[in-house]
């Protein structure tokens, strides 16, 4: 049986093919073939219907006709190819033409492989399962590539990607956003005190517990060691605030479970800052460490907010 595989959450996903061709005929001959083989099949009478399909739904291949109307099948293999900058989706393209002019063509418009027409069965069979076994393949490594291992979250590279996409679209759309460095306190003292791989536990615990307050349009990575930074979108300051100093306060009431005696806690040092009168991500960065560090120097277990000249003291956070 094809079409099944454990994720890495051990979650069973269903292989997702779309299937596009305006013959009812072709539609239905290969959506029985995959379907038996245990294949999830959704079908597109044209491209159009394909691209709304596509961008609604996590494709594993995509299997189209050549010659369909309101958009052939190389200006869809274009678009697919185009949203698909992590190549999540293996491509088909379908056509009666031999020519290999025409095949290379497809090639070029991004399909990565081709499928004469008419259909033979035991090739379609065989063409799907190879596009699985690639498409399944490349998004382990793409996953591998990005995430920490130790925490699951976003690696320094991938974070700072985003984090740089990020940037530029608040450039473009003016809608600001806001970085905190995170640094944990002691966590010298912790792996001293408790070993490393109790110390390994707090980052685990650390990692999750924030991700759990990571909201819509924000991300966090682990920059290294002790350190996590987060992007939020900062629609207002005293939002991006209360989020952080949200994270700090559960920081603090986590517990360790070290197998012998109650467990120990921690605390965070947070530094903050937005976007505005920045010139690049690494004056940003740059300014939010500087905060960090000041939140480290008057006391730890604080927020410091790195905003205009002065520094202003404020429950548990500064402005400086
Ligand atoms: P401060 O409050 O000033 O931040 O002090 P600190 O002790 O947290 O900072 P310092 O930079 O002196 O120590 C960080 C420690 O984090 C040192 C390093 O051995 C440890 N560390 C880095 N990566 C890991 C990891 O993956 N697992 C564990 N257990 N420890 C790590
Ligand atoms: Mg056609
Ligand atoms: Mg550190
Ligand atoms: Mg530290």
């Amino acid at each position: 049986m094809h079409g099944l595989f454990a994720d890495d959450m051990g979650v069973v996903v269903e292989t997702t093919v779309l299937v596009a061709d305006d013959s009812n005929f072709f539609r239905e001959l290969i959506r029985e073939e995959l379907e038996s083989s245990g294949y999830r099949v959704l079908l597109a009478k044209d491209g159009g219907q394909a691209l709304a399909l596509y961008r609604s739904h996590d494709i594993h291949i995509l299997i189209t006709d050549l010659e369909m109307p309101v958009m052939t099948g190389l200006e869809l293999c274009w678009h697919v190819r185009a949203a698909d900058d992590q190549h999540r989706t293996f491509t088909i393209l379908m056509t009666g033409d031999s020519e290999t002019a025409r095949r290379v063509e497809a090639f070029e418009s991004g399909a990565d492989e081709f499928l004469a027409k008419p259909i033979d069965l035991p090739m379609l069979r065989a063409r799907v399962r190879a596009g699985e076994r690639i498409t399944r393949m490349h998004r382990v490594m793409v996953e591998m590539l990005n995430t920490d291992y130790l925490t699951g979250v976003a690696n320094r590279r991938h974070f700072m990607e985003r984090l740089e996409q990020a940037y530029r679209a608040a450039r473009e759309t003016g809608s600001p956003l806001a970085v905190a460095m995170f640094d944990i306190d002691h966590f010298k003292a912790i792996n001293d005190t408790h070993g490393h791989g109790n110390g390994d536990l707090a980052l685990k615990r650390f990692a999750d517990n924030c991700a759990a307050q990571v909201p819509d349009g924000g991300f966090l990575g682990r920059l290294g060691g002790e350190e996590f930074c987060l992007c939020l979108p900062a629609g207002d300051l005293e939002s991006a605030l209360a989020r952080v100093e949200a994270i700090r306060r559960s920081t603090a009431g986590l517990s360790v479970e070290t197998g012998t005696g109650a467990g120990f806690g921690f605390t965070v040092s947070i530094g903050l800052c937005l976007d505005r009168d920045t010139v690049s991500v690494n004056d940003l960065l740059a300014r939010a460490d500087e905060a960090l560090y000041f939140a480290k120097r008057s006391g730890r277990n604080r927020t410091v907010l790195r905003g205009a000249e002065g520094v202003v003291v404020k429950a548990s956070f500064y402005v400086m």
